[in-house]
C-alpha cells in the first residue's frame, strides 16, 4: 500500500516539499495530499511589486495546482490535530470538517503579523503580509489621494496625505519605499495633492532598521530612502492608533488614515492546537526537523524553530523564503529516507544572500560577501526573483511587468470594489454601512475603507478581525 504523506500548508516550505517528494517517490510508492486554505503559493517577495501596481496581482502567486500535478491539493483550513491518532482535521471550503490520516506529517503553516496590545492597532492598522492586504494598501493610497483631492482645506487634506508604516524590517521597507514609490509617481494625477505634498514615514523600535543585512547596507538604505522625503523615527514606539491619527513615544501625534503594521510576524496560531511541543510559539524539531519526539512528525518554514546551522545551532533559523525552501526539500528527502531511499540528513543551509528592493530602480543586495546597490542591486535582485518563480509562463509574465512599469507610467485605477460585487437585491456595497457586526470577518479593504469613511460619515466600532488569515 502507499505511504500517506500529508503536508499542512502550501507555502514555500510546504510547495517545495510536495515538488521534491513527487519528483524522487515513485508514484506508487506514496499518497502526496497537500492541504492549504488558498490554492495558489504567495511568492512574497514580489508583494511589495503587486502593492505598488509594478506587477500583476496574479503574477506573484503559483496556482499549486499547475505546479503540483501528481499531489492531491485539499482545500481547507487546518483546525488541529491528533498526533497520537496520526491525524489532522481539516474544515473544508463547504464548511465540514474531516479528518486526514498519515503516515508521514510535514507542518509548513508559515506564520502571522505579530502585534502588541497597543490600544486602536488591532482596529486601525493593516498589516503587510497577504495579497488581499498589499492590494487594499494600494487601493487605499489611491482613495486616500482621492479624498485629499475633493477636500478644500488644507489641514483636513493632511491626515489623508500621511503613511506611517511601523516596523523596519526588510518587508516593512520593502513595502514602504514601493508604495511611496507609487504614490509619487501617481501624485502627479492629483493637483491639490502635489502642491500639498505627501508625509511618508518609518516608525522602528531599534536603533537601526533591516537587522537582516548588514548595517553598511541598511545606512545606505536609509539614506536613499531620506532622499525621497521619507522620515525616520528610530527607538520610537506607538502608543496609540487611532481612526485618524497614530501617538508615538516621542509624544508626537501625526494626523494619518494610514498605519501599516510589519513589525514582525509569529508562528501560526494553529500551531498551538497540533498537539506538538512548542518552543518559543515555534514548533520544536531537531536538526533534521524531525519534531522532538514523533517519528512521523516534521515542521518547516516560520512555523518551526529549526536549529540555524549558521549560529551554530543555538537559535532558531530566521524566518525567511530562503530557509523555508530549503527546509522543505531536506525535509521531502528525509521523509523519502524513512521509507527506504537515501539517508535522513541534518538542515545546513547557510543564508547566501539578502536583497532589499527599494523601487524607482534602487535596491541593496548582499550575495555571498559581496555587497551591492543602487541599479546594479536592483538588477540583480529583479533577475534573481525571477529565476527563482517556479514555471517559464510566469518568468515571462513577470519580465513583460517589468518591462512594461519601466516605459509606462503607472495605473491610478481604485479597484477596491474587486471581489465584493454589490448583491443583486441590495444597495451598492459603498452605500451600505460598514459599521460590521459582532464576529463578522471584515476584509482588508472594508477595514481600510471604514477608516476612510466619507468626511463627516460617523466612523463605526472596530471590528478588528484579521485580514485573509484562518
Ligand atoms: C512582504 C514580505 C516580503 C518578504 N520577502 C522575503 C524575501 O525577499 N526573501 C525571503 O527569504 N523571505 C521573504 N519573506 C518571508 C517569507 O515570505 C516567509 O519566510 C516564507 O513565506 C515562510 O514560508 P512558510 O512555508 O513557512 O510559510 P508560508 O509561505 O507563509 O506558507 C504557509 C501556508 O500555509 C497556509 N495556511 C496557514 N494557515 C493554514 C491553515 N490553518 N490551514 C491551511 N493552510 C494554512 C497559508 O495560506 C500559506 O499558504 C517576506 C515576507 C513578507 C510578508
Amino acid at each position: 500500500m502507499a505511504w500517506r504523506i500529508v503536508i499542512a500548508g502550501g507555502g514555500f516550505g510546504g510547495f517545495y516539499a510536495a515538488r521534491t517528494l513527487e519528483r524522487i517517490l515513485p508514484a506508487q510508492a506514496a499518497h502526496i495530499t497537500l492541504v492549504n486554505d488558498v490554492n495558489f503559493l504567495l511568492y512574497t517577495p514580489l508583494l511589495p511589486g503587486a502593492a505598488a501596481g509594478t506587477l500583476e496581482p496574479r503574477h506573484v502567486v503559483v496556482p499549486l495546482r499547475e505546479e503540483l500535478r501528481h499531489t492531491d491539493l485539499r482545500l481547507g483550513t487546518v483546525t488541529h490535530a491528533e498526533p497520537h491518532a496520526a491525524c489532522i482535521h481539516v474544515r473544508s471550503l463547504e464548511g465540514h470538517v474531516e479528518e486526514i490520516h498519515y503516515d508521514q506529517l510535514v507542518v509548513a503553516l508559515g506564520s502571522v503579523s505579530r502585534t502588541l496590545p497597543i490600544p486602536g492597532l488591532a482596529e486601525h492598522a493593516i498589516g503587510f503580509k497577504t495579497l488581499s492586504e498589499a492590494i487594499a494598501l494600494r487601493n487605499h493610497v489611491l482613495r486616500t489621494l482621492e479624498m485629499a483631492e475633493s477636500l478644500d482645506d488644507p489641514k483636513a487634506r493632511e491626515a489623508h496625505l500621511n503613511y506611517v508604516f511601523v516596523g523596519g524590517g526588510y518587508a516593512g521597507v520593502e513595502g514602504l519605499a514601493e508604495l511611496q514609490d507609487f504614490a509619487a509617481d501617481v501624485i502627479e494625477l492629483y493637483p491639490r495633492c502635489r502642491v500639498q505634498g505627501m508625509r511618508w514615514m518609518l516608525v522602528e523600535a531599534g536603533d537601526r532598521i533591516m537587522r537582516e543585512i548588514s548595517p553598511d547596507l541598511a545606512e545606505f538604505t536609509e539614506r536613499e530612502l531620506r532622499s525621497r522625503g521619507i522620515e525616520f523615527r528610530k527607538q520610537t514606539t506607538v502608543q496609540r492608533v487611532g481612526p485618524d491619527a497614530i501617538e508615538l513615544s516621542t509624544g508626537e501625534r501625526i494626523p494619518t488614515r494610514t498605519v501599516c503594521w510589519t513589525a514582525g510576524v509569529k508562528p501560526h496560531p494553529v500551531v498551538e492546537r497540533l498537539g506538538l511541543p512548542l518552543e518559543k510559539g515555534r514548533i520544536k524539531v531537531d536538526r533534521t526537523m524531525r519534531v522532538e519526539g514523533r517519528d512521523d512528525v516534521w515542521a518547516i518554514g516560520d512555523a518551526a524553530a529549526v536549529p540555524d546551522p549558521a549560529h551554530g545551532r543555538r537559535v532558531a533559523s530566521p524566518p525567511t523564503a530562503q530557509h523555508a525552501i530549503r527546509q522543505g526539500k531536506r525535509t521531502a528527502r528525509n521523509i523519502a529516507a524513512t521509507l527506504g531511499t537515501g539517508r535522513v540528513r541534518p538542515f545546513r543551509y547557510r543564508t547566501l544572500g539578502a536583497f532589499v528592493d527599494l523601487g524607482r530602480y534602487q535596491a541593496v543586495a548582499a550575495t555571498v560577501g559581496i555587497k551591492w546597490r543602487g541599479f546594479p542591486a536592483w538588477f540583480l535582485a529583479r533577475t534573481y526573483h525571477m529565476a527563482m518563480m517556479p514555471g517559464i509562463k510566469r518568468q515571462i509574465r513577470l519580465l513583460v511587468d517589468w518591462t512594461v512599469d519601466l516605459l509606462f507610467p503607472r495605473d491610478a485605477s481604485e479597484l477596491g470594489q474587486l471581489g465584493h460585487p454589490p448583491a443583486l437585491d441590495r444597495m451598492p456595497l459603498e452605500a451600505q454601512s460598514v459599521g460590521g457586526t459582532p464576529g463578522e470577518v471584515v476584509p482588508a479593504e472594508a477595514r481600510l475603507d471604514r477608516r476612510q469613511g466619507a468626511e463627516g460619515a460617523p466612523r463605526p466600532a472596530a471590528a478588528g478581525a484579521p485580514a485573509n488569515r484562518s
